[in-house]
């Protein structure tokens, strides 16, 4: 068992947040390597990003037991190192993926989730939140799949009006 931090690029210009990590995860102590970590590599690539352009991380660094969503206190241990992440990259968007991401990065209402919020994008500080489907969801739902894809061209679109 291993701790997942995250890992990437430590200029990226995004950063994209899931929930916690899974099996592989915990196993290889690295984010996002297994089946959900296949489709964020193909998606990355489907806008021509590169996982070593961006950084990777989750809201909570360890593998909840039997791969349960991470409990609020659980999420709540680990914001101060989320915000510290984001705070030493400095990144331009962040993408939360999925609903516990939302919850913590973008603290919506209680009525919307993923399927109101994903590809809004919300400025807050000179920082745009730009809320996703967790991969996960597009293995098992496959039309959104073609949902994710077009919430990535979004983020394309707005990584190219970015001004250096
Ligand atoms: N799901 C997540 O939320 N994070 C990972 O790192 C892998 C799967």
């Amino acid at each position: 068992m291993k701790a997942v931090p995250g890992e990437g690029s430590e200029e990226a210009k995004v950063i994209f947040v899931g929930e916690g990590p899974g099996g592989q995860e915990d196993a290889q102590g690295r984010p996002f390597v297994g089946a959900a970590g296949k489709l964020l590599d193909e998606l990355l690539a489907s806008i021509r990003l590169k996982r070593d352009e961006v950084y990777i991380t989750n809201i909570v660094k360890c593998r909840p037991p039997n791969n349960r969503p991470p409990r609020k206190n659980e999420s709540a241990a680990c914001m101060d190192y989320l915000r510290r992440q984001i705070a030493l990259i400095h990144p331009k968007v962040i993408c939360p993926m999925g609903n516990s991401a939302i919850r913590a990065l973008v603290n919506p209402s209680e009525y919307d989730s993923v399927s109101s919020l994903h590809g809004m994008p919300l400025e807050v500080e000179s920082v745009t939140y730009l809320p996703m489907y967790h991969p996960a969801a597009a293995l098992y739902t496959s039309s959104l799949r073609r949902v994710m894809e077009e919430d990535f061209r979004k983020l394309r679109g707005i990584l190219d009006c970015l001004v250096e």
